[in-house]
C-alpha cells in the first residue's frame, strides 16, 4: 500500500502511469529533465488510491517534521 505521508510530496507514494516515475521519484519530461510539476495522471492515481485506503472524509495536511493523516479532515466543509 502506498505510504502518502512517506515523501516530499504525497503523489510521489505512488508510479506514474505517464512518465513511469516510481514511487518516491519525480516525473520527468520526455526529454529526461525533471518536470516542473507532477502529471495529472499520477495526482488522479494517487486521489484514487488514497481515498481507496484512508476513505473519502480523508485529508492530508502538512505537519512539521511532515505529513499527518486526518481521517475526517474533509468533513469539516
Ligand atoms: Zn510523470
Amino acid at each position: 500500500m502506498p505510504d502518502f505521508t512517506a515523501h516530499e510530496h504525497p503523489v510521489l507514494a505512488v508510479a506514474c502511469p505517464t512518465c513511469r516515475a516510481k514511487a518516491g521519484a519525480w516525473c520527468r519530461r520526455p526529454s529526461g529533465h525533471v518536470a516542473s510539476d507532477l502529471h495529472k495522471t499520477r495526482r488522479i492515481e494517487a486521489d484514487r488510491l488514497f481515498i481507496e485506503q484512508h476513505g473519502e472524509l480523508a485529508a492530508i495536511i502538512r505537519a512539521a517534521p511532515g505529513w499527518l493523516i486526518d481521517p475526517r479532515g474533509r468533513a469539516r466543509d
